[in-house]
Protein backbone atom coordinates (compact mmCIF):
# COMPACT_ATOMS: atom_id res chain seq x y z
CA UNK A 1 0.00 0.00 0.00
CA UNK A 2 1.19 3.78 -1.06
CA UNK A 3 2.39 5.31 2.28
CA UNK A 4 1.35 8.79 2.32
CA UNK A 5 3.69 11.51 3.79
CA UNK A 6 2.46 13.91 6.16
CA UNK A 7 4.64 16.97 4.51
CA UNK A 8 3.22 16.51 1.29
CA UNK A 9 -0.45 17.07 2.59
CA UNK A 10 -1.30 13.88 1.58
CA UNK A 11 -4.65 13.06 2.49
CA UNK A 12 -6.39 11.10 -0.74
CA UNK A 13 -9.91 11.31 -0.96
CA UNK A 14 -11.91 8.00 -0.82
CA UNK A 15 -15.10 8.78 -1.98
CA UNK A 16 -16.42 8.29 -5.22
CA UNK A 17 -19.15 10.28 -4.90
CA UNK A 18 -17.43 13.50 -3.36
CA UNK A 19 -14.75 13.15 -6.15
CA UNK A 20 -17.55 12.93 -9.28
CA UNK A 21 -19.17 16.16 -7.31
CA UNK A 22 -15.98 18.21 -7.34
CA UNK A 23 -15.50 17.41 -11.08
CA UNK A 24 -18.95 17.87 -12.17
CA UNK A 25 -19.16 21.31 -9.93
CA UNK A 26 -16.79 22.61 -12.72
CA UNK A 27 -18.96 21.68 -15.71
CA UNK A 28 -15.76 20.19 -17.79
CA UNK A 29 -16.37 20.44 -21.62
CA UNK A 30 -14.71 18.68 -24.33
CA UNK A 31 -12.81 21.62 -25.45
CA UNK A 32 -11.80 22.52 -22.07
CA UNK A 33 -7.72 22.45 -21.22
CA UNK A 34 -7.83 21.43 -17.51
CA UNK A 35 -4.32 21.52 -15.38
CA UNK A 36 -4.85 19.48 -11.61
CA UNK A 37 -2.62 20.29 -9.05
CA UNK A 38 -1.39 17.32 -6.78
CA UNK A 39 -3.32 14.46 -8.65
CA UNK A 40 -2.18 11.65 -5.84
CA UNK A 41 -3.74 8.66 -6.42
CA UNK A 42 -6.14 10.04 -9.34
CA UNK A 43 -9.17 10.22 -7.14
CA UNK A 44 -10.61 13.29 -9.52
CA UNK A 45 -8.14 12.42 -12.15
CA UNK A 46 -10.27 9.51 -13.35
CA UNK A 47 -13.73 11.37 -13.79
CA UNK A 48 -12.04 14.17 -15.61
CA UNK A 49 -10.27 12.66 -18.10
CA UNK A 50 -13.10 11.14 -19.89
CA UNK A 51 -14.67 14.84 -20.18
CA UNK A 52 -12.23 16.79 -21.24
CA UNK A 53 -9.47 16.94 -24.22
CA UNK A 54 -6.37 18.00 -22.35
CA UNK A 55 -5.12 17.32 -19.61
CA UNK A 56 -2.05 18.02 -17.69
CA UNK A 57 -1.29 17.40 -14.05
CA UNK A 58 1.61 18.80 -12.16
CA UNK A 59 2.55 16.17 -8.98
CA UNK A 60 5.71 16.85 -6.89
CA UNK A 61 6.03 12.74 -5.16
CA UNK A 62 8.14 11.07 -8.04
CA UNK A 63 6.47 7.80 -6.13
CA UNK A 64 3.22 8.87 -7.79
CA UNK A 65 4.28 9.30 -11.39
CA UNK A 66 4.32 5.44 -12.00
CA UNK A 67 1.67 4.55 -10.50
CA UNK A 68 -0.85 7.82 -12.53
CA UNK A 69 0.86 6.36 -15.67
CA UNK A 70 -0.36 2.82 -15.36
CA UNK A 71 -3.62 3.84 -14.33
CA UNK A 72 -4.30 6.14 -17.03
CA UNK A 73 -2.07 4.74 -19.35
CA UNK A 74 -5.32 3.85 -21.74
CA UNK A 75 -6.32 7.99 -21.72
CA UNK A 76 -4.47 9.84 -24.67
CA UNK A 77 -5.07 13.06 -23.21
CA UNK A 78 -2.88 12.07 -19.54
CA UNK A 79 -0.39 13.94 -19.45
CA UNK A 80 1.81 14.73 -15.90
CA UNK A 81 4.77 16.51 -14.76
CA UNK A 82 6.40 15.65 -11.80
CA UNK A 83 7.11 19.10 -10.45
CA UNK A 84 6.47 21.30 -7.20
CA UNK A 85 3.50 23.65 -8.72
CA UNK A 86 5.25 26.32 -7.10
CA UNK A 87 8.43 25.89 -9.95
CA UNK A 88 5.86 25.65 -12.52
CA UNK A 89 5.69 28.09 -15.18
CA UNK A 90 1.82 29.26 -15.56
CA UNK A 91 3.10 31.29 -17.69
CA UNK A 92 3.91 28.94 -20.29
CA UNK A 93 0.22 27.48 -20.61
CA UNK A 94 -2.31 28.44 -22.80
CA UNK A 95 -4.94 31.16 -21.77
CA UNK A 96 -8.39 29.99 -20.95
CA UNK A 97 -6.65 27.67 -18.14
CA UNK A 98 -8.85 25.76 -16.03
CA UNK A 99 -7.82 24.36 -12.43
CA UNK A 100 -8.54 21.66 -10.69
CA UNK A 101 -7.12 20.82 -6.84
CA UNK A 102 -7.44 18.87 -3.39
CA UNK A 103 -4.87 20.92 -2.18
CA UNK A 104 -2.45 20.34 0.04
CA UNK A 105 -3.35 22.36 3.19
CA UNK A 106 0.37 23.00 4.42
CA UNK A 107 1.06 24.88 1.02
CA UNK A 108 -2.79 26.38 0.14
CA UNK A 109 -1.66 30.38 0.05
CA UNK A 110 1.35 30.10 -1.85
CA UNK A 111 -0.36 28.04 -4.38
CA UNK A 112 -2.98 30.33 -4.66
CA UNK A 113 -0.81 33.42 -5.20
CA UNK A 114 0.95 31.05 -7.96
CA UNK A 115 -2.68 31.60 -9.75
CA UNK A 116 -3.07 35.22 -8.82
CA UNK A 117 0.30 36.00 -10.37
CA UNK A 118 -1.07 34.67 -13.55
CA UNK A 119 -4.72 35.22 -13.30
CA UNK A 120 -4.57 36.67 -16.75
CA UNK A 121 -4.33 32.98 -18.13
CA UNK A 122 -6.71 31.26 -15.62
CA UNK A 123 -10.59 30.64 -16.12
CA UNK A 124 -11.04 29.37 -12.86
CA UNK A 125 -9.93 27.21 -10.25
CA UNK A 126 -12.06 24.90 -8.29
CA UNK A 127 -10.02 23.82 -5.04
CA UNK A 128 -10.38 21.81 -2.18
CA UNK A 129 -8.71 23.85 0.70
CA UNK A 130 -9.44 23.47 4.80
CA UNK A 131 -13.07 24.94 5.82
CA UNK A 132 -11.87 28.20 7.79
CA UNK A 133 -9.25 28.81 4.67
CA UNK A 134 -12.75 28.90 2.26
CA UNK A 135 -14.15 31.01 4.53
CA UNK A 136 -10.88 33.89 4.99
CA UNK A 137 -11.00 33.02 1.04
CA UNK A 138 -14.69 34.86 0.41
CA UNK A 139 -14.09 37.11 3.51
CA UNK A 140 -16.03 40.59 2.61
CA UNK A 141 -14.81 44.33 3.74
CA UNK A 142 -15.79 44.41 7.51
CA UNK A 143 -14.90 40.69 8.83
CA UNK A 144 -12.24 39.35 11.12
CA UNK A 145 -10.47 37.52 8.31
CA UNK A 146 -10.51 39.98 5.54
CA UNK A 147 -6.90 40.22 4.37
CA UNK A 148 -4.38 39.95 1.34
CA UNK A 149 -6.38 36.91 -0.87
CA UNK A 150 -10.04 38.35 -0.23
CA UNK A 151 -8.81 41.80 -1.23
CA UNK A 152 -6.71 39.83 -4.59
CA UNK A 153 -9.74 37.47 -5.22
CA UNK A 154 -12.67 40.20 -5.17
CA UNK A 155 -10.57 42.16 -7.18
CA UNK A 156 -9.35 39.73 -9.86
CA UNK A 157 -12.30 37.24 -9.54
CA UNK A 158 -15.44 36.26 -7.81
CA UNK A 159 -15.42 33.38 -5.07
CA UNK A 160 -17.61 30.83 -4.27
CA UNK A 161 -18.08 28.58 -1.27
CA UNK A 162 -19.46 25.67 -3.04
CA UNK A 163 -19.78 22.75 -0.31
CA UNK A 164 -17.73 21.13 2.38
CA UNK A 165 -16.48 18.42 2.81
CA UNK A 166 -16.06 16.24 6.09
CA UNK A 167 -12.71 14.39 7.46
CA UNK A 168 -14.17 10.35 6.94
CA UNK A 169 -13.78 10.57 3.35
CA UNK A 170 -9.81 11.03 3.50
CA UNK A 171 -6.97 8.76 3.76
CA UNK A 172 -5.27 9.29 6.55
CA UNK A 173 -8.31 11.37 7.70
CA UNK A 174 -7.27 15.35 8.32
CA UNK A 175 -8.02 16.94 11.77
CA UNK A 176 -10.30 19.50 10.21
CA UNK A 177 -13.14 20.13 7.49
CA UNK A 178 -12.22 21.18 4.28
CA UNK A 179 -14.54 23.17 1.74
CA UNK A 180 -14.84 23.15 -1.90
CA UNK A 181 -14.18 27.03 -3.19
CA UNK A 182 -14.52 28.06 -7.02
CA UNK A 183 -13.00 31.14 -8.26
CA UNK A 184 -13.29 33.08 -11.31
CA UNK A 185 -11.42 35.24 -12.42
CA UNK A 186 -11.89 38.39 -14.13
CA UNK A 187 -8.84 38.43 -16.98
CA UNK A 188 -10.37 40.51 -19.66
CA UNK A 189 -9.03 43.99 -18.84
CA UNK A 190 -6.30 45.40 -16.61
CA UNK A 191 -7.73 47.51 -13.61
CA UNK A 192 -3.97 48.52 -12.46
CA UNK A 193 -0.65 47.92 -12.58
CA UNK A 194 -0.80 44.05 -11.33
CA UNK A 195 2.93 44.16 -9.33
CA UNK A 196 2.56 47.70 -7.72
CA UNK A 197 -1.20 46.33 -6.14
CA UNK A 198 0.87 43.00 -4.85
CA UNK A 199 3.49 45.22 -3.46
CA UNK A 200 0.77 47.78 -1.61
CA UNK A 201 -1.50 45.45 -0.40
CA UNK A 202 1.26 42.78 0.93
CA UNK A 203 2.76 45.75 3.00
CA UNK A 204 -0.41 46.75 4.18
CA UNK A 205 -1.44 43.94 5.64
CA UNK A 206 1.94 43.41 6.35
CA UNK A 207 1.62 45.78 9.29
CA UNK A 208 -2.00 45.11 10.12
CA UNK A 209 -2.19 47.52 12.79
CA UNK A 210 -0.37 50.40 11.86
CA UNK A 211 -1.54 53.25 9.73
CA UNK A 212 -0.77 52.92 5.93
CA UNK A 213 1.57 56.10 6.46
CA UNK A 214 3.83 53.38 8.10
CA UNK A 215 3.45 50.11 6.33
CA UNK A 216 3.82 52.01 2.67
CA UNK A 217 6.67 54.26 3.36
CA UNK A 218 9.22 51.42 2.22
CA UNK A 219 7.27 51.30 -1.11
CA UNK A 220 6.65 55.21 -1.60
CA UNK A 221 10.06 55.33 -1.01
CA UNK A 222 10.96 53.08 -3.62
CA UNK A 223 8.75 54.36 -5.84
CA UNK A 224 10.25 58.18 -5.12
CA UNK A 225 6.28 59.02 -5.04
CA UNK A 226 3.85 59.92 -2.25
CA UNK A 227 0.84 58.25 0.02
CA UNK A 228 -2.12 59.56 -0.98
CA UNK A 229 -3.13 62.12 1.77
CA UNK A 230 -7.07 60.40 2.66
CA UNK A 231 -5.55 57.15 3.00
CA UNK A 232 -2.45 57.80 5.28
CA UNK A 233 -4.39 57.67 8.97
CA UNK A 234 -6.22 54.32 7.60
CA UNK A 235 -5.61 50.72 8.52
CA UNK A 236 -5.57 48.21 6.16
CA UNK A 237 -8.85 46.44 7.49
CA UNK A 238 -10.54 49.94 7.33
CA UNK A 239 -10.16 49.84 3.42
CA UNK A 240 -12.33 48.30 0.80
CA UNK A 241 -10.72 46.02 -1.87
CA UNK A 242 -11.35 48.79 -5.05
CA UNK A 243 -9.96 51.47 -2.56
CA UNK A 244 -6.63 49.58 -2.63
CA UNK A 245 -6.81 49.73 -6.62
CA UNK A 246 -7.31 53.79 -5.92
CA UNK A 247 -4.97 53.84 -3.56
CA UNK A 248 -2.40 52.10 -6.29
CA UNK A 249 -3.70 54.56 -8.79
CA UNK A 250 -2.73 57.44 -6.47
CA UNK A 251 0.70 55.54 -5.48
CA UNK A 252 1.25 55.50 -9.19
CA UNK A 253 0.07 58.60 -10.28
CA UNK A 254 2.35 60.73 -7.88
CA UNK A 255 5.75 59.08 -8.84
CA UNK A 256 8.19 62.02 -9.34
CA UNK A 257 9.78 61.64 -12.88
N1 LIG B 1 -6.07 14.88 -5.62
C1 LIG B 1 -5.78 13.77 -4.74
C2 LIG B 1 -7.03 13.36 -3.99
O1 LIG B 1 -8.00 14.13 -4.01
O2 LIG B 1 -7.04 12.28 -3.40
C3 LIG B 1 -4.66 14.13 -3.75
C4 LIG B 1 -4.92 15.28 -2.86
S1 LIG B 1 -3.70 15.47 -1.60
C5 LIG B 1 -4.64 16.48 -0.45
C6 LIG B 1 -2.52 16.67 -2.21
C7 LIG B 1 -1.66 16.19 -3.37
O3 LIG B 1 -0.81 17.27 -3.78
C8 LIG B 1 -0.74 15.02 -3.07
O4 LIG B 1 -0.75 14.14 -4.14
C9 LIG B 1 0.66 15.68 -2.93
O5 LIG B 1 1.72 14.80 -3.24
C10 LIG B 1 0.53 16.82 -3.91
N2 LIG B 1 1.39 17.99 -3.62
C11 LIG B 1 1.76 18.47 -2.40
N3 LIG B 1 2.50 19.61 -2.55
C12 LIG B 1 2.57 19.84 -3.90
C13 LIG B 1 3.20 20.85 -4.68
N4 LIG B 1 3.87 21.87 -4.11
N5 LIG B 1 3.12 20.78 -6.04
C14 LIG B 1 2.44 19.74 -6.63
N6 LIG B 1 1.82 18.76 -5.93
C15 LIG B 1 1.88 18.80 -4.58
Amino acid sequence: MFQTKKSLGQNFLHDHNISRKIVNSTNPQKTDYFLEIGPGEGALTQFLLPAVSKYLAVEIDSRLIPILSEKFQDYENFKIINSDFLDFELSQMPTNLRIIGNLPYNATSPIIFQCLENYQRIQDLTIMVQKEVADRLSANYGSKTYGILSVFLSVFGEVKKLFNVPPTVFFPKPKVDSAVVQIKFQNEFELVNKDIFFRVVKASFGKRRKMISNSLAEVVKELNSEIPSDFAKLRPEQIKPEEFVLLTQKILESVKK
